[in-house]
């Protein structure tokens, strides 16, 4: 039952890819912590060689996140930047890459000032408008890259949308789904060509580990990457896909309770009179809230919001007066932390175009985790009290 494409999404979490143990029958999947693999005879091996190119526990944690995602394969990095690399470097020089223009600080980092130099073209466009996204578009283009919801603004891009310009256009179809997860937007079912993750978020779930996944949608694509992660070589080590793993078990269960504190928070600060404004796709106000009922199955678990009248001092002081939020970069654990975009995750974008996107200096983001929501909301009152 382990691979039954056709088993409950809690089920796939708790066992896609994983068996017991033939060698002893332990329940849990092994550490195995080898990087070489005994053969019997030249070539005759048990379909490991070498742990670059293939591990036990990797291979688990692959054919886990594969069946979460309804891929074919999945494929895993040492983090998540090194997983975006990978997908890079299936372009060539004079190649074009079409992206959203609020862009995860890292990945915008890694286009621009690394890949950039190797003749890879970027856009930046604003995809909540299709159109804009359809203008950008050349015979060149040969990845198109979503991330939705958006960091931090909470944008959201409708993906059925995107793959729709695939009959007009010939481009691979990628979607980051670290702020969504598979339990609640599967971007392939919405026709994506590949979904990528920063496993260091909610997949691993407890601030322990970096990673990074890609899952591909056809066996072409995947053993493009396959070959990419083995020449290249920015694989997980066994120990780190073991603990995406052992987290695995529990997204379902830890999404819906993200999801429901992130409500709580969400309506307490929409009332609250020191809040400006709040971005939350769960708001029948928010401009992408539609496209969230019609291709999630839940809002998530950040926010972001900004204090009324605050030139940026007011947030700082904000964040630095919470107790049971720690102030930190990253998201998606099980404890709840904030943030201060634009001199935190954003600070790598040039102030002009961090503006222009709406990431103000007082823009505060909250990744909402899984303590009472009471404790919660109470914190972030007595912390607006002090401002
Ligand atoms: C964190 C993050 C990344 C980068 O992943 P790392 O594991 O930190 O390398 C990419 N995209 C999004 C949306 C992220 O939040």
């Amino acid at each position: 039952m382990t691979n039954d494409l056709s088993a409950g999404f809690g089920t796939k979490a708790v066992h896609a890819g994983q068996s017991p143990d033939p060698s002893t029958g332990a329940v849990m999947t092994p550490v195995y912590f080898t990087s070489t693999y005994a053969q019997a005879a030249p070539g005759d091996h048990k379909g490991y060689e070498y742990s670059r190119t293939h591990n036990p526990t990797r291979t688990a944690l692959q054919d886990n996140i594969a069946a979460l995602e309804n891929g074919k394969l999945g494929i895993a990095f040492a983090s998540g930047l090194a997983a975006v690399d990978a997908i890079v470097r299936l372009l060539k020089p004079g190649d074009e890459l079409v992206s959203t223009n609020d862009l995860y600080g890292g990945t915008y980092r890694l286009f621009t000032k690394l890949f950039a130099h190797y003749g890879i073209v970027f856009k930046f466009v604003d995809m909540t408008d299709i159109a804009q996204l359809e203008e950008a578009l050349t015979a060149k283009t040969k990845l198109v890259w979503v991330e939705t919801p958006s960091n931090p603004l909470l944008h959201i891009i409708d993906i059925k949308a995107v793959a729709a310009l695939k009959k007009k256009y010939d481009f691979t179809l990628v979607v980051d789904n670290t702020f969504a997860t598979p339990y609640l937007q599967q971007p392939i079912h919405l026709g994506a060509d590949l979904v990528m993750h920063s496993a260091t978020k909610y997949l691993g779930g407890h601030s322990d580990v970096v990673l990074g996944l890609i899952v591909a949608k056809d066996e072409s694509l995947a053993k493009q990457l396959l070959f990419i992660q083995n020449s290249a070589g920015a694989i997980p080590g066994p120990m780190d896909c073991f603990l995406v793993l052992r987290g695995i078990k529990t997204l379902h269960l830890r999404m819906k309770q993200h999801c429901e504190n992130t409500k709580t928070i969400a309506h307490f600060l929409q009332a609250h009179p020191k809040v400006e404004k709040v971005h939350w796709p769960g708001f029948s106000s928010h401009r992408g809230h539609a496209i969230a009922v019609e291709q999630m199955n839940g809002f998530g678990g950040m926010i972001s919001f900004i204090i009324k009248g605050d030139k940026g001092a007011d947030a700082r002081n904000f964040l630095s007066n919470l107790k049971v939020f720690t102030l930190a970069e990253s998201l998606g654990g099980v404890e709840s932390l904030c943030g201060h975009p634009a001199s935190m995750t954003h600070a790598s974008i040039p102030k002009e175009e961090r503006i222009k996107a709406g990431l103000s200096d007082s823009l505060i983001r909250l990744s909402v985790g899984i303590e009472d929501a009471a404790d919660l909301q109470q914190d972030i009152e007595q912390a607006l009290s002090k401002i």
